[in-house]
């Protein structure tokens, strides 16, 4: 069988190359070289030079990475967040981004960061309303449209082909943070995106002991050749032994998201009509309000979800501190499920619900799961 007609479960699984071809190792070498030697005509043997650019593990990840997007190329980072400072550095000086309303913290704590430097300056729009997001764009001047989906913490699902046909009749770009999808559940560049953005923190390690992010693009252009060099020349790039623990993370990406997602379904409709639960938020229940786009855009529904509890702070404190499988941390996509008191985390300013209990669902046993969330749901 070819390398190309092999499904995104078996590349991942075998890293792409499956053997190395010298050794015969069925496990990925780590190559941790920051330089590489020149042969006798003083050319690069292979096209590596300096690690700041690249190596062969780091290059090994990217190409995964691509591929499970359907992509052209992808670069890897020492964060999330210098990933997407990347991107935005891309920007022509003072280019208009339009941006969701509810997105990650940290995203929209850099955009402001940026905006009070006069670098962009930022609309933000309910990208589900497309007669506003049609508003806020400004043809000729807006050079981004930033999007998440699923929407943390209530899981709404965005429309990414409809975004991406709005943005591109205008002559922006999409950049679409799929880190809470994963690109098992959502390949965006497949709905129109341009650039699919990774916190690999999550998901795509795995293991929650590796800090990255990653941009796919869907087209080598000016603005991916941008990207590079921002990273080369800023030097965010992802160190090879996280890049190595990454493939490692990606070879187990199906079975884990697989697992968690069936895992959150169950849970879902286990919790939709307890008494002790006021909602359920996840894609997969019909009552949802993503729940047609999520069908036609997710393959499955994720692993990502919300329930609030029935009361008020007090009631979701009791709640989340009875929880003994349920981890009380932040972060999500690890194979540990986790827990979060969201307003906690967010502050008395935050509109998120005080009720809200943000739950990342895990490999662990299903019935393990419900049984933890039945026996803290009666402590409430
Ligand atoms: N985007 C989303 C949706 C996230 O959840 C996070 C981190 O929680 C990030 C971006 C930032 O990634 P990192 O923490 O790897 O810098």
């Amino acid at each position: 069988m070819s390398e190309d007609s092999r499904s995104p479960e078996t590349f991942v699984a075998h890293a792409l190359h499956s053997v190395e071809e010298a050794t015969g190792s069925v496990v990925p070498p780590l190559h941790t070289a920051t330089t590489f030697a020149r042969d006798n005509d003083y050319q690069l043997r292979d096209r590596h030079l300096y690690s700041r650019y690249g190596n062969p593990t780091i290059d090994q990840a990217e190409e995964i990475i691509a591929r499970l997007e359907n992509g052209h190329d992808a670069l890897v980072f020492a964060s999330g967040l210098a990933g997407i400072a990347a991107l935005f550095e891309t920007l022509k000086p003072g280019a208009h981004v339009v941006a969701p309303e509810i997105m990650y913290w940290g995203t929209r704590d850099l955009m402001t960061r940026m905006l009070e430097k006069q670098r962009i300056t930022v609309t933000y729009v309910d990208p589900s309303d497309l007669d506003a997001l049609k508003t806020a764009i400004v043809p000729g001047k807006t050079e981004l449209v930033w999007m998440e989906t699923p929407v943390n913490p209530v899981w709404d699902v965005i429309d990414i082909r409809a975004v991406a046909e709005v943005a591109h009749a205008a002559g922006a770009d999409l950049a679409v943070d799929s880190t809470s999808a994963s690109p098992v559940v959502t390949r965006p560049l497949d709905h129109g995106a341009d650039i699919v953005f990774h916190s690999i923190t999550k998901y795509l390690n795995g293991h929650s002991d590796v800090l990255g992010g990653a941009l796919v693009t869907r087209e080598d252009n000016a603005r991916w050749a941008e990207a590079r060099t921002v990273r080369n020349v800023t030097g965010g790039v992802l160190a090879p032994f996280e890049s190595w623990l990454l493939i490692r993370g990606m070879r187990t990406l199906f079975v884990r998201v697989n697992k968690a997602a069936e895992s959150s379904l169950a849970i879902a409709r286990h919790l939709e009509h307890h008494p002790g639960v006021e909602k359920v938020l996840y894609p997969g229940l019909q009552s949802h309000p993503g729940h047609e786009i999520a069908r036609r855009q997710m393959d499955g529904f994720g692993a990502m979800m919300s329930i609030c509890v029935k009361g008020g702070m007090a009631e979701t404190g009791r709640v989340i501190r009875a929880l003994k499988i349920f981890l009380p941390a932040t972060s999500l996509g690890g194979v540990e499920s986790l827990a979060e008191h969201r307003k906690v985390i967010e502050g008395e300013d935050s509109p998120i619900p005080d009720n809200l209990i943000r739950l990342s669902v895990g490999i662990e046993n299903t019935e393990d799961l419900i049984a933890d969330l039945e026996q803290a749901l009666a402590k409430a």
